[in-house]
């Protein structure tokens, strides 16, 4: 495995006595993320702190920010792709697990996101069915407004509780300025901020029909989406009414809506089946990226490449990824 640069060791020094002897007896070095990550790729933590609770992460977050040095959340991993060469500085894992059910349902960051849709389908309230099929955690979820079967997360926030600039406190939904698979958090410009917990806003309604709206889509998904270890879907889909009414054989409703899947456009160039060392685009899906043994994270990148490459030139569209491209990536240079 690639060893890490070394990072400012008295900024690390500085952290470590910030957040107290409680949390940095926990603290580990040199700690793999490859296991952590849905993809199974990546280097390892320069150094690394699993934390349980709300006020264990915010503590964490907020003194990683006063002091300046480089901290990353992981939560589940599964829109990730980590380099090889790992993620210099403070890793937090989020592990913080706690939840309170109702029509204003409060979760912490690390809760996961299937478990809460079940929680939320169980207590007959509606809203979170489309995520029932979207590992990985809540917080997760917000930084890239997940969503599916065209809800997303973003509308049910009524607040977040975030830790920036070293302090702690609750913003309104304005705040993560929430688009198609964004928010402020995905801006490499915008001052990194760590999210605690968030209230959603969820309508009571029947347990049956909120089920077995659920249970449709988590059908469907099993049928369209490979098995093998990958970060769910690597680019974004288009929206342009214009190259929908060019592409061929789009289906009537995508052309009405002007969307156009980023697996069309894959596909169509060619895609499936692609290979590069491990990593593959799914023979079932033009849209993953799956690792089918011993991908790197060089690997995925390379193949994502290629696949923008190819779109970019018979279609003129550039793809953008909804997968993250986390840690040291300023040696990698795209394979010719
Ligand atoms: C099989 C499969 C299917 C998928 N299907 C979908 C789908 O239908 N729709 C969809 O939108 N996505 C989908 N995804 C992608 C992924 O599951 C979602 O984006 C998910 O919400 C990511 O959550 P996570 O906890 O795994 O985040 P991670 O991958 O751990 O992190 C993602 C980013 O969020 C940041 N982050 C995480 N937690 C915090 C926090 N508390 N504060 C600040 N930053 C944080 C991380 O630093 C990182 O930049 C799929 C993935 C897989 C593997």
């Amino acid at each position: 495995m690639p060893s890490l640069p070394p990072s400012d060791p008295s900024l690390i020094r500085g952290w470590l006595e910030a957040i107290g002897p409680e949390l940095a007896e926990r603290v580990r070095e040199d700690v793999s993320l490859r296991p952590l990550t849905t993809l199974r790729v990546g280097g390892p933590a320069q150094r690394y702190l699993r934390v349980e609770t709300e006020h264990e992460l915010a503590t964490a977050a907020a003194a990683a920010q006063r002091i300046g040095v480089s901290c990353f959340v992981l939560a589940g991993g599964s829109n990730l792709c980590i380099s090889d060469r790992g993620i210099r500085g403070i890793v937090i894992h989020n592990a913080a697990q706690a939840c309170s059910i109702g029509p204003v349902t409060y979760a912490a960051a690390g809760h996961g996101l299937i478990l809460l849709s079940l929680k939320a389908l169980e207590a007959g309230l509606g809203g979170l069915a489309f995520a029932i099929g979207i590992p990985g955690s809540v917080g997760g979820a917000l930084v890239s407004n997940a969503g599916a079967y065209r809800h997303s997360i973003g509308p049910l926030v009524r607040r977040v509780l975030v830790t920036h600039a070293g302090e702690t406190g609750w913003v309104g939904p304005e705040w993560m300025q929430f688009g198609y698979r964004d928010s402020r958090l995905r801006h490499s410009g915008a001052p990194a901020g760590c999210l605690v917990a968030v209230e959603l806003g969820l309508e009571p309604g029947c347990a049956d029909t909120i089920r077995s709206e659920a249970r449709r889509y988590q059908h469907n998904r099993i049928w369209r989406q490979p098995w093998a270890p990958s970060a769910g879907s690597f680019f974004k889909n288009v929206y342009d009414a214009e190259l929908a009414q060019r592409v061929p054989d789009l289906p009537d409703d995508l052309r009405k809506a002007g969307v156009v899947p980023a697996g069309y456009l894959s596909q169509a160039c060619g895609c499936r089946g692609l290979r590069c060392g491990d990593a593959q685009i799914s023979p079932r899906h033009g849209n993953f990226i799956v690792n089918t043994g011993q991908a790197t994270a060089s690997d995925v990148r390379n193949l994502a490449e290629e696949v923008k490459r190819r779109v970019m030139e018979r279609f003129g569209v550039a793809l953008e990824e909804e997968v993250i491209y986390a840690g040291d990536w300023e040696q990698w240079t795209a394979a010719a």
